[in-house]
């Protein structure tokens, strides 16, 4: 199946030009849902050959404005996976030792090792997005790093790990509405930070930086794909839906048996 959120190569996209609304691609909710259950099932069982074949590694980048989703999608997208195979990283703002170290340093040691599944929420793209818009480095500095991402993403890819870059992408009012949730309930209070109000205040300073990073960040070994977010439950499906067509190409394989295996008698 072709995935309709891959940007393609080398065409100028601008998110503001892109849907937020998972209405627009699929309107049953529940046939989608019914489809999402299926592949994370199915996303469980991949995910289980990755571990046992100990060879690939699959690392999946989650890029978004606050609250477009990403702590959500990875509590329902990975419910099912072993969490021994698994390794979630969330990037905060640098320690003291990651800033005397180059920008990459942190992220390249989160990688995943053979045979794991990482996951990303946020990652070394905050260092083009937050960095520039608060203006933390000089732009010669930032602007550098669209070109090391891509080698850094290059390298990563030709030493055995698949990338999946997904950019989590709502509406202006769809961000309102979930900040109000946040200030309203008390289960959600703790999401909230009065850093939010500033960021959301800087939302075109970030829409467009968020439209560089996906012009010249979209690789052929490492493609973004630009995932309507406003329905949680299409985001959730869009992106199982990716994982498991990424599985199916990988097609990870348990190892073959130890020769001789069948004549084997446990005493
Ligand atoms: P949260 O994801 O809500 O826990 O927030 C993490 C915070 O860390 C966000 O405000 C990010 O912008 C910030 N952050 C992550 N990476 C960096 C970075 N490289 N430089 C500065 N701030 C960062
Ligand atoms: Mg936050």
């Amino acid at each position: 199946m072709n995935d309709p959120h891959v940007l393609p190569p080398g065409k100028l996209i601008r998110l503001s030009e892109l849907s937020t609304r998972g209405t627009d691609y699929c309107d049953d909710r529940d046939r989608a849902e019914a489809q999402f259950f299926a592949l994370r099932d199915e996303l469980a069982e991949w995910q289980h050959r990755l571990y046992a074949e100990g060879r690939r590694k699959l690392l999946v980048v989650l890029q978004a404005t606050d609250a477009g989703g990403k702590d959500g999608a990875i509590r329902h997208v990975f419910r099912g996976v072993n969490p021994q195979g698994v390794v979630v990283t969330s990037f905060k703002a640098p320690t003291k030792v990651e800033l005397d170290h180059d920008f990459l340093w942190r992220v390249h040691n989160a990688a995943p090792g053979a045979g794991m599944l990482g996951v990303f929420n946020r990652s070394h793209y905050e260092d083009v997005l937050v960095v520039r818009v608060d203006r933390l480095a000089p732009e010669e500095v930032w602007q550098a790093r669209y070109e090391q991402i891509n080698q850094f993403e290059k390298l990563l890819h030709d030493t055995g790990t698949t990338l999946l870059k997904f950019f989590l992408h709502i509406s202006h009012e769809e961000q309102r509405e979930r900040f109000q949730a946040r200030v309203k309930d008390p289960s959600k209070n703790w999401k909230f930070s009065h850093e939010d109000l500033v960021k959301r205040r800087q939302w075109d300073a970030y829409q467009e930086a968020y439209d560089d990073m996906l012009n010249h960040c979209n690789t052929p070994w490492a493609p973004w794909r630009v995932i309507p977010a406003d329905h949680k439950w299409y985001r959730n499906y869009a992106i199982c839906r990716a994982l498991v067509e990424t599985f199916r190409e990988m097609n990870p394989q348990y190892p073959p048996a130890l020769p001789e295996l069948s004549e084997v008698e446990v005493d």
